[in-house]
């Protein structure tokens, strides 16, 4: 075993959690989350997404959201967007660092942009241009890495191959999601291992989604093959109120207490963590799947 010392959570809740609530949470009120998010030691929030409005209409409040965040030294803010327009919208209105996305199964791309992965990395290839114009990093997320809805297994070597063509594109960074919550502890060994191996030191982030309960699994078996950077959202937000407990992220907190009964340093604040989440559970209105806000820290 090789578990890391320290390990870094990135917090998505406010894009990846947020985005799935149907009632429209007032600007202020993502604002202040976020603010209070970042001063419990994270050091990278996803504060938002530059999608169409008509997309997404959750986040048609990006650029207000951007404007009236408190930027806390030391923490990243950073962007999803969906294409060049998404970009521009996102670095004018200041976002620290941009997160493209591309599937690496072909159907589920052409279903979710309408687009074949290849023109997915053209896109790409013209956000990671943009972004270098701001001084800005991307980070590449590819989606469905562990499995696909529409496809089934999606085999490692095609994981690779479109991780190589984004980091050739002058990628930042990779992040590797189980979109859909279908990926397993040995795939996710499997995979991990594979790409520490072929590009040692990259800037690798996993982002488990805990559909079928393996989320921890899954972040435990990671850190097993030494990777140290996860996204995570604030009370396991990312299901939809239909179905409150489906389709989450892995918990900030849970997977904060995961690191903590392991000995590995996060940097975060629990107690305060909690706080928020409690927060957060009020302010989506339904029961949240993250479990240490309801059974408390002791
Ligand atoms: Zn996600």
């Amino acid at each position: 075993m090789k578990l890391p010392e320290k390990v870094k959570i990135f917090e998505v809740g406010p894009r990846d959690g947020f985005q799935k609530v149907e009632k429209f949470i007032p600007t202020a009120v993502k604002i202040e989350i976020i603010d209070q998010l970042s001063g419990t030691g994270l050091t990278k929030i996803e504060a938002t997404s530059f999608v169409h409005p008509r997309v997404i209409p959750q986040t048609r409040d990006a650029e207000e959201v951007l404007a009236g965040i408190q930027r806390r030294p030391g923490v990243i803010y950073s962007a999803l967007v969906p294409n060049v327009k998404g970009a521009e919208r996102a670095l004018s209105a200041g976002a620290d660092e941009i997160n493209a996305v591309v599937s690496v199964s072909e159907t589920y791309n052409r279903k979710n942009v309408n687009m074949s992965v290849a023109e997915s990395l053209q896109n790409i290839a013209a956000v990671i241009a943009l972004a270098r114009e701001y001084g800005r990093k991307t980070v590449v997320s590819l989606a469905n890495s562990f499995g696909c809805p529409f496809e089934g297994e999606i085999p490692e070597e095609r994981v690779l191959e479109v991780a190589r063509q984004v980091l050739d594109l002058g990628a930042g960074g990779l992040v590797v999601a189980d979109t859909t919550g279908l990926a397993g502890p040995l795939q996710v060994r499997r995979l991990v291992g594979r790409i520490e191996e072929i590009w040692p030191g990259l800037d690798l982030t996993l982002h488990f989604h805990d559909t079928r309960g393996l989320g921890l699994a899954n972040v435990y078996a990671a850190l097993e093959e030494g990777a140290d950077q996860f996204d995570c959202s604030i009370a396991g937000l990312g299901g939809s109120p239909a179905a409150p407990y489906a389709s989450g992220n892995v918990c900030t907190e849970d997977v904060a207490f995961l690191l903590k009964r392991l000995e590995i340093e996060s940097g975060l604040d629990l107690p305060v963590l909690l706080e928020i989440s409690r927060k957060v559970e009020e302010v989506v209105g339904f029961t949240v799947p993250g479990r240490l806000v309801k059974a408390g820290l002791r």
